[in-house]
This record gives structure tokens, C-alpha cells and sequence, in this order.
């Protein structure tokens, strides 16, 4: 048993594995393999040969997608067989901690591509459950990236073929954790109805004028929340990761190593607890939502919320992610695309002289419009 949140890592074993020459080699030629997105092969690029990923039968698939205990694993931790050991690199300058792999050899690290130093360490983690595997492959996202980049509002002029030039994509599987929980909160407040009042004005004229009354409000709702999903690593800003949403997780695979084949796996370093406080925030605010239905009416207000949250369930999985840096101007902007969907968000160059010049055709419209009501044109 191995606590989940001793350190992100918990302990360096001694029976950590050697790194081997390829972690992936192929069975005709040892050379290093890859996965080829899309298809459900190990390809070699030395003798050409293809190796079937072994398909899993539903037995596997949904001990693949069960949850774990959440309380359980933070008080008694988690089974020596919900761990494993990998070897990792760190990365000193973002913090990403990348699994190692021998045959790799431009160690740069990929969220940005800073020289890695070659030491690798053993570390000890939960094993990811499931693994959804890349659906679009390095060329493909490319090209959404391209797409993105020429779809974007006042982008500097040369950033088109500028980025082109220089733009370089990895594939990363990124970790997450994803929680369900039931919730039932207790809810007191004020539920305010609109309603219009005749009255008269300053100058004795009527008026109809709107106002609020508010009556005492309060209840209970109850969620069942599901697959909840927090980014477990920092080396990505959390408000593009966020945005890749939607996930298929209805096409999650059980985590075998075959998927990572020709990929990088980042390890997490958000540990169990601190994601779940994530989560909880995500929950609240879905709740506050539900409670402000349940009041109704044309406004609300929420003095008090009581909630237990009980049966909370967590998986970890590995999500694919192509992570790029492109420079523009001595300045690296940072780019991401949902290894399945193609989606991509990511920082961008403003034009300050497009920006400026909209800024001042509009002030110009504006003018242009003030002054043909003055004129009383249009009448
Ligand atoms: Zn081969
Ligand atoms: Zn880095």
C-alpha cells in the first residue's frame, strides 16, 4: 500500500526497471515502434511491419472505466496493483515531468522545449486506467493548427507563414483525473418576482415602474455528478486544457502501454486530494446553478448552502494532447490540439496596428452616425 499524496511521487523504489535501449521494440526487428493514430497497429518504420494492438473483451474494458474509492484511497491508499513504477525525466523549467524514453533521442522537454538534462528517476504513481488513444495524427493537427491561426482576428500579417515555418507539434498523453459523486445540499435564500407599480413621476405625470419582492426561499437539490475531469499536471495553462472539451470518454481504451508506442506520457504531478478540491469547485458551482432554478423566479439570492457529497468514485486516465510552441517575434506562443477532435486553443500575437486602426474605423462610424442624427437624416 503506498499512500496516493506522499510527495506527488511518493518513494523511489530500488526495483525500479533499467531503462532498455527502445521501450517499444519490434517483435521482427527491435527497432522502436510507434502507434499509429486512427488504427489499432504498432508500426515499424525500419522493416514496415504492423503488430495488432491485442483488442480487450468487455470484462477488461470495464474494469477499465470502474472508479476507485476516493476516501478509501486517502486514508488507507491505493493497491500495489493500482500502482506502477516509470522512468521520468523532469523538466526544471515548467515543472512537466515526462516519461522517459531511451530511444528518444532530441530530449527536449515538450511543453517548452527546453534541453532536458539526461538524468532519469524512478517514479512510483497510480496506474492510469484507461488511456484514450489518438485519433488524428502529428500532420493533421497541424493543419488545424494552421486552419486556427488564419481563422484568428487581428493576427499580425506574417504570422501565417512565419509560424508555418517554425511551428513544431509533439503528441503527449496528458493525465487526468476524473470524479463522480452524488451531492445533496440544503439550500436557504430569497427568490425576488418582478412586478410593475403605477406611480407618478417628479413631474406629476404616471410612470410604471418595475420592482422586486423578494420572499424567504429554501430547499434541497440533489446531483449525480459524472466523470468530472481535472487536469492533473501545471504544466499547461488549465484554461486552454479546459477548453479541448468535449472528451469521448465513452471511447476510452484500458490503459495498456501499446497506445503510448511513438508518444509521450506525462506523469502527474497534481496529486489525488488537491484534484479532488478542483473538483469541488467545478461541483459548487453546478450546484449554486441548480439551487438559483430550484428558487425560480426573476432573481435570487443564496445566504446559505449545505452540502454532503457522498460515493465519490476517481479514475485516472491519460488524455491525448498535441502540445506545440511556435515563436513569433523572439516571443514562443504556446498551442494546444485535442489529439481527437482536432480543437485547438492556444496564445496568439495581437496586431496592435489592426487593433488600432478597427478602433478608430468604428470611432468613426460612430461619429459618422452621430452625425446624420443631427443632421436628422434617416427620418
Ligand atoms: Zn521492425
Ligand atoms: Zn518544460
Amino acid at each position: 500500500m503506498t499512500p496516493p499524496d506522499d510527495g506527488p511521487w511518493g518513494p523511489a523504489r530500488a526495483d525500479a526497471p533499467a531503462p532498455a535501449a527502445t521501450q517499444y521494440p519490434c517483435a521482427a526487428c527491435g527497432a522502436a515502434v510507434s502507434y499509429r493514430p486512427g488504427e489499432t497497429v504498432l508500426h515499424c518504420p525500419f522493416c514496415g511491419s504492423d503488430t495488432p494492438i491485442p483488442d480487450v473483451d468487455d470484462i477488461a474494458r470495464r474494469e477499465a472505466v470502474r472508479e476507485h474509492d476516493f476516501h478509501a484511497a486517502l486514508e488507507r491508499g491505493v493497491l500495489d496493483a493500482e500502482m506502477e513504477t516509470t522512468q521520468v525525466v523532469h523538466c526544471d523549467s515548467c515543472g512537466a515531468t515526462v516519461e522517459f524514453d531511451p530511444a528518444e533521442h532530441a530530449r527536449e522537454c515538450p511543453f517548452c522545449a527546453t534541453p532536458l538534462v539526461a538524468d532519469s528517476a524512478a517514479d512510483r504513481h497510480i496506474k492510469p486506467q484507461a488511456v484514450l488513444p489518438f485519433a488524428i495524427d502529428g500532420d493533421e493537427a497541424r493543419r488545424a493548427v494552421a486552419r486556427w491561426r488564419a481563422s484568428l482576428w487581428f493576427a499580425p500579417n506574417g504570422l501565417k507563414r512565419y509560424a508555418r515555418e517554425r511551428g513544431r507539434l509533439s503528441g503527449v498523453y496528458t493525465p487526468y483525473w476524473t470524479f463522480d459523486a452524488q451531492t445533496e445540499t440544503a439550500y436557504a435564500g430569497e427568490r425576488g418576482d418582478a412586478h410593475s407599480v403605477r406611480t407618478r413621476g417628479p413631474d406629476g405625470k404616471p410612470r410604471l415602474m418595475t420592482q422586486i419582492r423578494w420572499r424567504r426561499a429554501s430547499g434541497r437539490v440533489r446531483r449525480a455528478f459524472d466523470d468530472v475531469l481535472v487536469l492533473g499536471a501545471t504544466s499547461l495553462p488549465r484554461a486552454y486544457t479546459d477548453a479541448l472539451a468535449p472528451w469521448d470518454l465513452s471511447q476510452l481504451k484500458p490503459y495498456a502501454r501499446d497506445w503510448l508506442a511513438g508518444f509521450r506520457a506525462e506523469a502527474y504531478t497534481v496529486g489525488l486530494r488537491e484534484a479532488f478540491g478542483v473538483a469541488r469547485g467545478v461541483m459548487d458551482a453546478q450546484i449554486r446553478a441548480d439551487v438559483r432554478a430550484a428558487i425560480g423566479g426573476h432573481q435570487q439570492r443564496i445566504h446559505r448552502l449545505d452540502t454532503r457529497v457522498s460515493d465519490v468514485t476517481f479514475k485516472h486516465v491519460l488524455l491525448p494532447v498535441y502540445v506545440g510552441a511556435y515563436r513569433y517575434r523572439d516571443r514562443a506562443y504556446r498551442v494546444v490540439v485535442n489529439g481527437r477532435t482536432g480543437a485547438v486553443r492556444g496564445e496568439r500575437p495581437w496586431s496592435a496596428w489592426k487593433i488600432a486602426l478597427a478602433a478608430l474605423a468604428a470611432l468613426a462610424l460612430a461619429a459618422a452616425v452621430l452625425a446624420i442624427d443631427q443632421s436628422g437624416g434617416f427620418r
